[in-house]
């Protein structure tokens, strides 16, 4: 499957694409993900990255466009892929489309992950994220803790809060998705491929996708 993941940070983008790639092998592409790796690296590209993701705000979409081109055309890719974070505005999804089309590559659906914004701001603020920036694991201190507190269970890496997860940071990542991300649903609305989940339970999401990808 070829998927767009959209919706506001903390809506389960990573929740449900880990849990889509078991399906069919199709891989996740996480620009956040990439981007923190790079950080954790101390690469060129987490340098250039670092002020802008620590302060909530969206790193410029030329580097994103560098990362995602040739990305994309990697092997894996031909699979499917999960875009869980990307696109993330107007000129990022024109960008795709052109890039799409240029490789011969075609969407099956843009998912729009809806969920109400008490949910959201109670999952950013408990959310952990273990430091391993190959691991990169998602926990939650309220339901679904590491079994030795503070230590990743998959990797014994220490599992921390991100550092755009404090309560500053995480209101001017919902302000920078509803200004610049939202539009995005028009977008792909437009281009006929918008399907919205409106459900909390990633199980319940993962359920709604395959029933659109069956009919
Ligand atoms: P979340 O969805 O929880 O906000 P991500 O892991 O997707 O977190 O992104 C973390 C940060 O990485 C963003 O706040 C932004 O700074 C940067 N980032 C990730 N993807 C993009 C993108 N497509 N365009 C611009 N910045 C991005
Ligand atoms: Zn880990």
């Amino acid at each position: 499957m070829k998927l767009i993941l959209l919706g506001a940070p903390g809506a389960g983008k990573g929740t449900v694409a880990k849990l889509l790639t078991e399906l069919d092998g199709s891989v996740q592409i996480s620009t956040g993900d990439i981007l923190r790796g790079a950080v954790a690296a101390g690469s060129d590209l987490g340098k250039q990255a670092q002020d802008f993701m620590n302060r909530g705000d969206l790193v410029p979409d030329e580097l994103i466009m560098g990362i995602m081109g040739s990305r994309l055309q990697e092997d894996d890719c031909s699979k499917g892929f999960l875009l869980d974070g990307f696109p993330r505005t107007i000129p990022q999804a024109e960008a795709l489309k052109v890039l799409l089309k240029d490789i011969g590559i075609t969407l099956d659906m843009a998912v729009n992950i809806d969920v109400p914004r008490d949910v959201i701001l109670d999952r950013l603020t408990t959310r952990r994220t273990c430091e391993n920036g190959d691991c990169q694991a998602i926990y939650n201190v309220k339901s679904n803790p590491p079994k030795e507190e503070g230590k990743c269970d998959k990797c014994g890496s220490a599992v921390v809060q991100r550092a755009d997860e404090t309560t500053e940071a995480i209101s001017h990542r919902l302000e920078t998705y509803n200004e610049k991300t939202a539009p995005l649903i028009g977008f792909y609305e437009n281009e006929g491929l918008v399907v919205t989940v409106s459900a909390t339970s990633s199980d319940d999401v993962i359920n709604a996708i395959k029933a659109k990808l069956a009919s």
